[in-house]
């Protein structure tokens, strides 16, 4: 019983984290694309398709469950040609992304780097409240 509940808890993180993904993708891509082709709201038909393959490599992820982010991956499924275009609005928008949508930006990189980051959050946090305490 206890571990069928720490499964699903488990499986409930993992789409959680695909869908925070799947949004930070979106953002980055819409946000290239509104600076870079000049778009006012909607995607260019380029970066459309770009987004749609994206989310339908997250989909048939072979990883499932213990899916890493893309950029942490070693399968890459990506095509070459979507994988550079991926990486060029990445890097683009990546720095950008702190400044606009910090939480999104920060919790994507926690994905990221999960287990190391989230450790060292937990050792921060720690440190914080012993401070809190000793005081
Ligand atoms: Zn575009």
């Amino acid at each position: 019983m206890a571990s069928i509940k720490v499964r699903s808890m488990a499986m409930a993180n993992s789409l959680r984290r695909e869908n925070r993904e799947r949004r930070t993708l979106e953002v980055m891509v819409r946000l290239y694309c509104r600076e870079s082709h000049a778009q006012e709201s909607d995607l260019c038909a380029h970066c459309q398709h770009l987004l749609d393959y994206a989310f339908e490599r997250i989909e048939n992820c072979p990883w499932g469950d213990d899916k890493p982010t893309c950029a942490n991956c070693s399968v890459h499924c990506y095509r070459a040609e979507e994988r550079m275009q991926i990486l060029q609005q990445m890097r683009y928008a990546g720095p950008r992304m702190l400044r606009r949508h910090p939480v999104l930006a920060i919790l994507h990189l926690l994905d990221k780097g999960r287990a190391s980051d989230l450790e060292s959050l937990r050792a921060h946090r720690d440190r914080r409240r012993l401070q809190a305490d000793a005081s």
